[in-house]
């Protein structure tokens, strides 16, 4: 099939990749002429796993190309994915303008039936109006068809590859079939296709989101009633998890969730549901508990060298109270494996830091570079993850990377100036690293 997908982000990128992989022919376009001059230099503008090998085959076999010219792309293609952004506008509601703005473009080239598909995550009823618009430019027909993306950065080509389910709402059979047609290599195993009305398919994506931010949540809240009533959160997860109708995932207490999707798409949907009416309590809550909970790691940190002042008996209440000290930070990423500072909540916490007075330095595997761009020489970013640690008052774990779960203690003890660790993600034995003699805090744990 020709395809062409329209934005080459984190989605899309993986999409036409993906595509091109079962054996489509896919031109991946975006307006951003930096980022196809990287990618049609043979680099990748993003990390993410595998993507790197995958691209470079399917370049090399011809079914892979990079272009900033629209006409090109759709006159090449019958089948046109829009994966633009969706960033949220200023009442949280998610901005329009890139999907209507690539429909008019679309719209303008269409030479033929095309089927075009929404893959950005937009609010109930965008298709219609992806539909108007394309329709004010042309007199062509064509299909807007509704296919939500539910891959996770860091897993996004598997995810991709092997779908728990692939969503389509479409209003028409040849539109539908096609769909289905096009994603048969990539399912398989069973009938994981699920053929729905465009507003259920819209909606699906944002419901399942808004679910997985709710447990994340939920645990959160779980966590700090745990600390605050002497219970420990690691085993309470664990009765709960064991519980087949709970299970799990997305049950582990930390920082608070960030990335380009659980904030955004939580406040879109309590907008969304306001526009109709709805007043969505839960999500409200989901996102107020996520704000507070940013702040919990740099909370313990301030509080616990307060406690150390007042103990030495200084009595004058320091308008910086991490003045003076400097904090090792491991992790940046919103999440492993992922350059994607969007929404991190180590931003919220290293600011914190920052304003309290303190030093930060700061070690992330990949998303460094992304780092840099927004807090420029505030922090100072370190290649390696132990020297970051050579004389700092403590380490704070922000990003659960693999390579931070298993490090070397009696190392870290000699760099760190006291053997002193505030775990946002409660990577770490607790009893293991107070036998080892550190002053251990974690998140929901005593
Ligand atoms: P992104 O910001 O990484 O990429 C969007 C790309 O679209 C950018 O490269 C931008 O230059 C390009 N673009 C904007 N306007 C354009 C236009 N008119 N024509 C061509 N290109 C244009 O965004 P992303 O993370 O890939 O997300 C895209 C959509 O997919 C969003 O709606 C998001 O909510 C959704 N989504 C994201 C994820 C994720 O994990 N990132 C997962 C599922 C769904």
């Amino acid at each position: 099939m020709k395809i062409s997908v329209i934005g080459t982000g984190y989605v899309g990128l993986v999409t036409g990749t993906c595509l091109a992989e079962s054996g489509n022919d896919v031109i991946c376009m975006d307006i951003d002429e930096k980022k196809i001059a990287v990618l049609n230099s043979a680099m990748v503008p993003i990390y993410e796993p595998g993507l790197e090998e995958l691209i470079k085959r399917n370049v090399a076999h011809g079914r892979l190309t990079f272009t900033t010219d629209m006409s090109r792309a759709v006159k090449g293609s019958d089948i046109i994915f829009i994966a633009v952004g969706t960033p949220p506008g200023e009442d949280g509601s998610a901005d329009l303008n890139y999907v209507l703005g690539a429909a008019l473009q679309i719209g303008k080239y269409m030479n033929g039936y095309k089927v075009i598909i929404n893959k950005s995550t937009v609010p109930v009823g965008t298709a219609y109006k992806v539909k108007a618009a394309v329709s004010s430019k042309t007199r062509f027909k064509f299909d807007v068809v509704s296919n939500p993306e539910f891959l996770k950065e860091g897993a996004a080509i598997e995810d991709f590859m092997k779908p728990d389910r692939v969503v389509i709402g479409a209003e028409s059979a040849r539109a539908s079939e096609i769909m289905q047609e096009l994603y048969a290599p990539l399912v398989r195993k069973g009938d994981r296709t699920l053929v729905m009305d465009i507003r259920s398919a819209e909606m699906t994506k944002y419901a399942s989101n808004a679910m997985l931010a709710t447990k994340i949540s939920f645990i959160n809240e779980m966590a700090n009633i745990c600390s605050s009533m002497g219970a420990d959160i690691d085993n309470v997860r664990k009765g709960m998890g064991y519980d087949r109708r709970i299970g799990f995932e997305f049950l582990f207490p930390g920082v608070g969730y960030g990335g380009s999707c659980f904030p955004k798409d939580v406040k879109a949907l309590v907008q969304t549901a306001q526009e109709y009416g709805v007043d969505a309590k839960v999500l409200k809550s989901v996102e107020a508990v996520n704000e507070q909970q940013k702040t919990v790691l740099s909370n313990m940190i301030i509080a616990h060298f307060a406690e150390k002042e007042a103990k030495k008996g200084t009595t004058a209440k320091k308008t910086k109270p991490l003045a003076g000290k400097t904090i090792a930070v491991w992790g940046l990423s919103f999440k492993p494996r992922t350059d994607d500072m969007r929404e991190a909540p180590s931003v919220v916490i290293i600011n914190r830091l920052l304003r309290a007075g303190a030093t930060v330095k700061a070690h992330d595997p990949v998303a460094m570079t992304e780092a840099r761009k927004i807090f420029k020489n505030r922090v100072h970013f370190s290649e390696n993850d132990y020297e970051v640690l050579r004389g700092a008052d403590a380490l704070a774990v922000v990003t659960e990377w693999s390579e931070f779960r298993t490090p070397d203690f009696q190392k870290i003890k000699k760099l760190l100036k006291k053997p002193l660790i505030f775990d946002g993600r409660n990577i770490y034995n607790q009893a293991e690293l107070r036998k080892m003699g550190f002053t251990y805090y974690s998140i929901g744990r005593t």
